[in-house]
């Protein structure tokens, strides 16, 4: 999750301009001091760049995740589901809502199980399912989409983890009715902290809107002030900063998309020789920044050793399992869902998953695959 690692002169000037055209910071009002507003155009710039109709910036991947759900009409006590291979924001947002998330678990691809969640679908009266493209690498969305239909339960893709990713040349994201991307530090594309909630519908668009900004009607011929507020909503905005950082570092997306592919290209043709490597499904082009393999429990120690002398982390598998797995989540889940967590925790614990960055140079990476296949019998 390389954003940080492109950061350069050209998120400095992009600040640096703010500044020089009156430093306005807010998103909105104050028309007569500023020249530009950064925050819409990021939207505009997002919504060219997905192919959505609607962008609306707001703090955080966590804060889109909420004011999603809440604007797919999820309210107290109703049920969504979710999957066991995720991040907790996904259930810190159900809760949030005060829904109960219902816990599904991912295949030996690491994908969620379609065949679980039509189960689910049996014994649960959902009323959203959210759907997670974890660690660069798309879920079967297009059949989830499907199901969707037939059982009348919206989808919300979080693809905080594969922005840039695609299905069948539509970028994650965009191809559910909603869609969030986070820019937190350890994203893709980063402005520090940030999210953005991508969609097809007004009606989402304009709910989310209005919640993230206190509950302003979203009326863009009425100046601010005179807007009249149509919810009590909450305090979800992005800075003008955030936003101009966030501009120049989406431009920046198919140069880091290209130079993982390389990497992730290198490591897979090596290692899947030895290895199993998790597959990417049919019509997909993930975003590759972490190369996923299984191993048996007698190799793990070794490899992982070997990954550690050639100066790499392995970041998520097995180094920060407990936070992409909601098996280790007892402080937030019932116990039926830290049991509707086991074979995930099974499948995740055969994982080593190996960073890519798109800055460490091709040679290094092709070291560390000829150790890794050389050494290991
Ligand atoms: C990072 C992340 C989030 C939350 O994003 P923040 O911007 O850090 O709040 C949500 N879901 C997934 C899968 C993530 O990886």
């Amino acid at each position: 999750m390389p954003g940080f690692e492109w950061i350069d002169n050209r998120e400095l000037e992009a600040v640096k301009e703010i500044f020089d055209d009156g430093g306005v910071l807010f998103a909105h009002g104050w028309d007569s001091s500023r020249k530009r507003y950064h925050v819409r155009e990021l939207e505009d710039q997002t919504s060219r760049y997905f192919g959505t109709s609607y962008s609306n910036a707001v703090s955080s991947g966590t804060a889109a995740i909420k004011v999603a759900l809440k604007a797919m009409g999820v309210k107290k006590g109703e049920k969504v589901l979710t999957q066991a291979f995720n991040f907790i924001a996904t259930i810190e947002a159900i809760l949030d809502c005060g829904a109960e998330p219902i816990i599904c678990p991912v295949d030996d691809n690491l994908h969620l199980d379609l065949q679980a969640v039509d189960k689910l679908c049996d014994q649960h009266d959902l009323k959203a399912i959210i759907i997670v493209h974890m660690l660069g690498m798309g879920g079967p969305i297009q059949d989830l989409l499907k199901l969707s239909e037939k059982r009348n339960v919206p989808v919300l893709e979080d693809n905080c983890e594969s922005i840039g990713a695609s299905c069948n040349g539509k970028l994650l994201g965009s191809l559910a009715p909603c869609g969030v991307l986070s820019m937190d530090h350890g994203k893709m594309i980063t402005s520090g902290e940030g999210g953005i909630v991508l969609s097809q519908k007004e009606s989402i668009f304009s709910y989310v809107r209005s919640f993230s900004d206190h509950g302003h009607a979203y009326d863009p011929n009425l100046p601010r002030g005179l807007d009249p507020r149509v919810m009590p909503g909450f305090n979800y905005r992005l800075t003008e900063i955030q936003a101009a950082i966030a501009k120049v570092q989406l431009t920046k997306l198919p140069e880091m998309l290209k130079s993982n592919f390389e990497r992730y290209s290198l490591l897979s043709n090596k290692i899947s020789t030895k290895f199993r490597e998790r597959k990417e499904l049919p019509g997909h082009e993930g975003s590759y920044d972490t190369y996923i393999f299984f191993v048996s429990e007698k190799q793990k120690e070794f490899i992982l050793s070997l990954i550690a002398k050639e100066g790499f982390s392995t970041k998520n598998l097995p180094d920060a399992m407990q936070w992409h797995c909601s098996y280790f989540w007892s402080h937030a889940l019932p116990d039926s869902e830290i049991e509707a967590s086991v074979s995930t925790f099974e499948h995740l614990s055969k994982a080593i998953a190996i960073p890519i960055f798109g800055k460490v140079s091709l040679e290094k990476y092709e070291k560390l695959a000829n150790t890794i296949v050389d050494n290991v019998a």
